[in-house]
């Protein structure tokens, strides 16, 4: 059902999970809605029998504000099989778990609308599911991840996110974590490189620095960085949740105002359960593609310099 496949060449992972091509996917083209509305919608208030039982749920069905329950399309399981041993390559079943957290009853709300207090919950509430995820032997790695519009990812359009607790560390973050030790950290000292520069900043509180990363990616890519060395959003506390949400949702204005309908990914990148990283928030805006090129050689053209970018978030530009 689901398999982990490794690159012999590369070390990348390749998540094989072949029912994930029977989930619904609810848009025509990017922007298009295929579907009718919210009366089908199995992440509505009022629809709670659509989904499977609920891991978490902050008040009755029809009036809670924060679902949490198993994928029903899951790319990792508890109960996986692997597809095809065989000792050539490395493969590693799809062993884990998958979960949605639905962060809104209402089918037409979206994050960039949602208050710091709601999303300081938000955040409350993924932290205790990760807790929880990283008590499971089999969980090497969790990703925190939203998918914000059809052109970065969304399947379903009820603003959602997604837990998923995989029994291996990926790639990109096994290469950053040699540089993410406490007593010598590379992001710590990006992060006071940073401000003395001052021309990559986004935007700024006490305890959080969003900045456009000096080799973005993506157009407008944002990190928004704990100041202090905290291991793992596992250890986050109550005050540095709020201070997030309060940033996030400032940013979250100005992403919205990039343009119409733009689409962007929010991603928690940790580093694996129980080992040193500085975690942080990636948000990836998704204007323009990838092509050939990206794909081909795993690099990125981007046309906006993360200095104009910056400017951008600053009001500068
Ligand atoms: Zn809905
Ligand atoms: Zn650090």
């Amino acid at each position: 059902m689901s398999e982990l496949r490794r690159n012999p060449f590369t070390g990348e992972w390749t998540l094989c999970a072949e029912n994930r091509k029977n989930r619904p996917y609810e848009f025509l083209h990017k922007t298009e809605v295929r579907s009718k509305g919210h009366e089908e919608c199995p992440f509505c208030g009022g629809h709670e029998h659509k989904t499977t039982p609920p891991l978490y749920q902050d008040g009755q069905d029809n009036c809670w504000q924060i679902r949490v329950f198993p994928n029903m399309f899951p790319a990792v399981t508890k109960e996986a099989k692997a597809l095809w041993e065989n000792p050539f390559y490395e493969q590693i079943t799809g062993w884990g778990l998958h979960e949605v957290l639905v962060d809104t009853p209402s089918h037409e709300a979206t994050i960039d609308q949602f208050s710091s207090e709601q999303l300081a919950q938000i955040f409350h509430v993924l932290q205790e599911r990760y807790c929880k995820m990283m008590e499971e032997k089999v969980v090497k790695y969790i990703q925190i991840f939203k998918n914000c519009g059809p052109s970065a990812g969304m399947s379903i359009r009820h603003s959602h996110w997604q837990i998923m607790g995989l029994p291996i560390v990926p790639q990109r973050v096994d290469l950053m974590r040699g540089h993410m030790k406490e007593e010598d950290c590379l992001f710590c000292k990006m992060i006071a490189y940073e401000k003395e520069q001052g021309i990559r900043i986004a935007g700024e509180n006490e305890e959080f620095l969003a900045i456009t990363p000096y080799a973005s990616r993506f157009p407008y890519e944002l990190w928004i960085c704990p100041k202090r060395h905290v291991s793992s959003f596992a250890y986050v506390t109550e005050g540095e949740r709020k201070s997030l949400s309060c940033l996030l949702q400032e940013i979250l204005q100005k992403v919205f105002s990039l343009r119409k309908d733009v689409g962007y990914n929010i991603c928690l990148i940790d580093g694996a359960v129980k080992g040193d990283f500085h975690w942080h928030l990636e948000i990836l805006p998704r204007i323009g593609g990838f092509a050939g090129f990206e794909f081909a050689t795993g690099s990125y053209i981007n046309p906006i310099l993360p200095e104009q970018a910056a400017a951008y978030y600053c009001g500068k530009a």
